[in-house]
Parts: structure tokens; C-alpha cells; sequence
């Protein structure tokens, strides 16, 4: 399976004066293929609510490098009752056991790693 393209991700302002559209692109030197992730590029802004909407979309896209590795981090990090074990800090199953089939944290990694297309 494919990885992304690493991060971090920056957000960068659109080219021309009028324009409020934003960017994400990669930071890392690592990052060989692909350079420019995603665009927030509106037809047109609406009013400053849009704006900033739109500001907030690029936000979120730019931090889910980071987002995704501060999950990982933790996935198995909640305490348990063995000291030899861990649990998952969000449906608190045990790590032999995996996660609970509606964990919040096993969904959203799983949602960010998805399956290749
Ligand atoms: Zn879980």
C-alpha cells in the first residue's frame, strides 16, 4: 500500500491578490513525488464566513500528517490492567484482542490509511 506523502504539510496563500484560495503542499525533502497535496480553491468567495471556512479546510488538511502520527502514537498506549499489555486508549480493548468494531481512533487511522484505489 501506498503511503502519503510525508510531511509536515505548510499551507500557502493563493498566487494572485484577489485570490483567497489556499494550498497544501509538503515541507519535507523527503517528499519525491508529489509536493503540492491539496488545493482549497473557491469559484468564488461568497462573503468573510467563506473565507474562513475555507482558511479552516486548508488548516485541517495541512495538520493530518501530524494528526494521523499523534494517533498511531497512541493507539495502544491506554493503561491496563496486566503490565504486560496495553489497550487502546479510545474503545479500551486490549491489544490481543484489537479494537472494538465502533472504535473512534481505529476508524479515523483507518479512514486516513484507507485502501489503495
Ligand atoms: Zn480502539
Amino acid at each position: 500500500m501506498s503511503k502519503p506523502t510525508p510531511g509536515p504539510w505548510k499551507i500557502s496563500h493563493g498566487g494572485f491578490g484577489t485570490d483567497d484560495g489556499f494550498s497544501i503542499a509538503s515541507n519535507s525533502i523527503e517528499a519525491k513525488n508529489v509536493k503540492q497535496v491539496a488545493e482549497c480553491w473557491p469559484c468564488a468567495i461568497v462573503n468573510d464566513d467563506h473565507r474562513r471556512e475555507l482558511a479552516a479546510n486548508a488548516r485541517l488538511i495541512a495538520a493530518a500528517p501530524q494528526l494521523l502520527a499523534a494517533l498511531k502514537a497512541v493507539e495502544w498506549e491506554g493503561w491496563a490492567p496486566r503490565e504486560d499489555d496495553y489497550c487502546c486508549p479510545s474503545c479500551r480493548n486490549p491489544k490481543y484482542t484489537k479494537h472494538h468494531p465502533n472504535c473512534q481512533l481505529h476508524a479515523a487511522i483507518r479512514a486516513a490509511e484507507g485502501t489503495e484505489l
